[in-house]
Order: C-alpha cells, then structure tokens, then sequence
C-alpha cells in the first residue's frame, strides 16, 4: 500500500456536491482505501477573476494502484462528473490531481509527481496539512514549511454540515 494524496477543486454545478461525489467515488475505488479527508475551503480562481471562486480540498489513500492506474481512475471520475475544459485555468466541475505518491518522483508524458503546482498553492498546501502536519516532499521539503512561505491568497475555511452538506461560509 502506498499513501498517496489527491487534490480536488471546483467551482462549477454546485461545488460542495461535486466534491461530495467525488469522496464517495474515490472511496470506492478498487485496491483503495481512503483514510481521510480535509476540511473544504473557499479560494479565490487562479488566472482569470470572472469566474466563481473554487473550493477545494484534498483526500489521502493509501491505494495498491500504479500511479497511471491511479490518475486512470481521477481522470475518469473527473469524466463522470461532466467536465468542461474550454479554458486553461477556466471554471470546472471537478478537478482532480495526484499531489503526492508515497515518496516517488514521476516525470513522464502523462503525470509529474509531486504535482508540479503543488509548492504555490495554499488551497493545496494548506489540506495536505489538515491532513499530516508532517508531510514532507520526496526531496525533504516540509509541507509546513511550503504553507508558511506560500502567498496567502484569501483561503477561506468552510464547514459542510454532515448530511446537508450546506456551509456556513465563516472563517475561522
Ligand atoms: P489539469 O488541467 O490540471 O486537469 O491537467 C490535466 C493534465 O495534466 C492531464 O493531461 C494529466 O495527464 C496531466 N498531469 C500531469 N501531472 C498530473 C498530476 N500529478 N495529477 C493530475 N494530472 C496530471
């Protein structure tokens, strides 16, 4: 079994669903098995501004999947939840990268892992934290560290109400 970590974002069709049917999907992955989940939050779109903010978060498995299997399998539910690519960096209904695979470094025509905007993004770092205040990046990188260098760019922390899945859209 290899930990691994997997970002989600949208900002389209409901959001808070989309990723609520994108939990359920990863966790019933094949050779999968999904230990937990961060807090969801609320950021601001990176690239164009005329388009909703995003919320976002992130999951971490620990899955016997290759990492081509594996972003096989995001990428098809990505497919399963309509996903409209008409502008680089425009909106989405879902959107799900690999971060993180156990300490490997993949670099091929189809994946870079670590993912290679991982270090910049608070909306990234900032779960990948929740999850495992220690993480470190195959090459030693601390998370946490990562965190605190990163812009702040507005991150909002939201708390779906189990069931509704409503938000109270405060910060902490
Ligand atoms: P995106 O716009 O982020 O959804 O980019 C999707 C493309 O990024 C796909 O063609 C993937 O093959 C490629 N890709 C490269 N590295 C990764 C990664 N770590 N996670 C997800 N997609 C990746």
């Amino acid at each position: 079994m290899v930990d691994a970590y997997i970002g989600l974002g949208s900002n389209l069709a409901d959001p808070l669903s989309q990723l609520a049917g994108a939990l359920a999907r990863l966790a019933a992955l094949p050779r999968t098995h999904l230990v937990a989940q961060s807090p969801f939050y609320a950021s601001r779109p990176v690239g164009p501004q005329d388009q909703p903010d995003f919320v976002n978060g992130a999951v971490h498995l620990q899955t016997e999947l290759a990492p081509l299997e594996l972003l096989d399998a995001l990428q098809s539910i990505e497919q399963a939840h309509q996903r409209e690519r008409i502008q680089r960096w425009g909106p989405r209904t879902l959107d799900l990268d690999l971060l993180i695979y156990g300490t490997q470094t993949i670099n091929n025509d189809r994946l870079t892992v670590p993912h290679v905007e991982l270090v910049n993004r608070d909306f990234v770092l900032q779960p990948l934290l929740d999850l495992s205040p220690n993480l470190q990046l195959p090459d030693g990188r601390r998370v946490a560290d990562l965190r605190q260098q990163c812009v702040d760019n507005g991150l909002r922390r939201l708390h779906p109400v189990p069931g509704s899945l409503a938000s109270s859209g405060g910060d902490d």
